[in-house]
């Protein structure tokens, strides 16, 4: 949003609760930028639809507001889709909605703010049944069936420091972190922002806020009394959890379990894999945030432990392996259904993006691979209302 803005030439100030900015859900992601596969349960196909756009136009929007990035270093390989015995959705039903996404691949192109690029590339297979078994997930002993994509992630470690590093170039960017804001109240003209940092309580005058705080926005929303801008969201809280393989990463390929609560598996070229089990790393889910953060150390052990154990049956390539980190994150989406229901609000990302107007706009990011579009598009809505460049 304020590189956005920044490229325009506007000032845009950011108030951040942490010592630094992206340190939270935009750091503990699994960094996949969606092309829509794992949507498949959307009949609609929007939120597919919408992933695409935002696949094709993440790494061009961050190079216009950045200059050119260094994707190769940080780019997983292609993800293969393991359609697991007890998917919520066969394989013929799967690879008729992978067709319908790669159908669109054209069209989407045409109505985006930048030329379409996968992290300079432009995918054209998208999709294929996978030809070899080596990296597919075994269920007693053999091998699951799988497609392989186009689709990868990209390691958000190296890429939040080096985008912190771009925002602290742009002078028209004014960075306050360790500065929460509790509260905001509107005024005749614009908004009183009641804001805590670590030995000051204060109050600080804005023309326009734009709500990005993610886990905390539906709270500041009510506050300034705009409640309920997209109806009722829950909270989930999910451990990643990076590991390195005692025998390296050879034969591991990044792979995603469909259709339902499974996980995924990230190899990274540092040598560092992500893991994702959700029976195991899914550790709270309610209409409220948490009031528990879910780091403690037994937490942390118990989760990467399970976790690794669960995964080793599958990837017999990461049994014992040493935990690097392990971190819990919050998604927040509409949806009170977990996963494993297919009619579950949480299996489409649709009514994402900024709403609000009047000066107070308050934008549900709805995934990383979104940010850059619902960037880009916010700056548009505000500048738009304020009468000035929207270009
Ligand atoms: C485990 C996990 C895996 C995921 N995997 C993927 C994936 O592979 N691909 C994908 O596209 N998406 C993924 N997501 C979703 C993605 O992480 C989020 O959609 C996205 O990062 C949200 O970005 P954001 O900027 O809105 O939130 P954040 O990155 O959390 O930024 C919000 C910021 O606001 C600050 N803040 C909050 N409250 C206040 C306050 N009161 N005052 C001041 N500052 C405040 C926070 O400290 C934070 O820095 C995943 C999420 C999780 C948890």
């Amino acid at each position: 949003m304020a590189l956005s803005l920044a490229e325009r030439g506007f000032t845009a100030i950011v108030l951040e609760r942490k010592s630094g900015p992206l340190q939270a859900a935009s750091y503990g992601n699994e960094g996949k930028i969606h092309m829509g596969f794992v949507y498949a349960l959307d009949s609609s196909g929007n939120t597919g639809r919408e992933m695409l756009r935002g696949a094709l136009s993440f790494a061009p929007l961050i190079e216009k507001w950045c200059g050119p990035m260094p994707w190769h270093k940080w780019k997983s390989g292609g993800f293969r889709y393991a359609i697991m015995p007890d998917s919520l959705a066969d394989m013929h039903t799967l690879e008729a909605y992978y067709e319908k996404l790669r159908g669109q691949l054209g069209e989407i192109g045409n109505d985006l703010p930048v030329n379409p690029a996968y992290f300079g590339d432009s995918p054209s297979w998208m999709w294929r049944r996978s030809e070899s078994t080596t990296g597919s997930p075994l269920i007693d002993g053999e091998p699951v069936n799988c497609i392989d994509t186009e689709e990868i992630s990209i390691d958000t470690r190296p890429f939040s420091e080096a985008l912190l590093h771009k925002i602290r170039e742009k002078s028209t960017i004014v960075l306050r972190c360790d500065t929460s804001v509790v509260s905001a109240e509107r005024r005749d003209a614009g908004f009183l922002l009641e804001v805590e940092t670590l030995d000051s309580h204060t109050f600080l005058k804005a023309d326009v806020v734009i709500n990005c705080s993610w886990a905390d926005r539906i709270r500041l929303d009510r506050t300034a009394d705009m409640p309920g801008i997209n109806g009722v969201l829950s909270y989930r809280v999910k451990h990643r959890v990076i590991v390195r393989p005692r025998q390296g990463i050879q034969n591991l390929l990044p792979v995603t379990m469909v259709q339902g609560p499974f996980g995924d598996v990230v190899p990274f070229k540092d040598g560092s894999v992500y893991l994702s089990w959700y029976p195991e790393c899914r550790t709270y889910f309610n209409q409220h945030p948490p009031s528990q953060e879910f780091s403690s150390q037994s937490v942390l052990d118990n989760v990467s432990h399970r976790t690794i154990n669960a995964m080793s049956n599958m990837f017999p390539q990461l049994k014992n392996a040493a935990v690097i980190s392990c971190s819990p994150c919050m998604i927040v989406a509409q949806g009170m259904q977990d996963v494993d229901d297919p009619d579950s609000g949480l299996h489409r990302r649709t009514n994402t993006g900024p709403h609000g107007g009047n000066g107070w706009w308050s934008v549900d990011t709805g995934k990383l691979t979104l940010a850059p579009l619902h960037g880009e598009s916010t700056a548009k809505l505000v500048l738009g209302e304020l009468g000035l460049d929207v270009k």
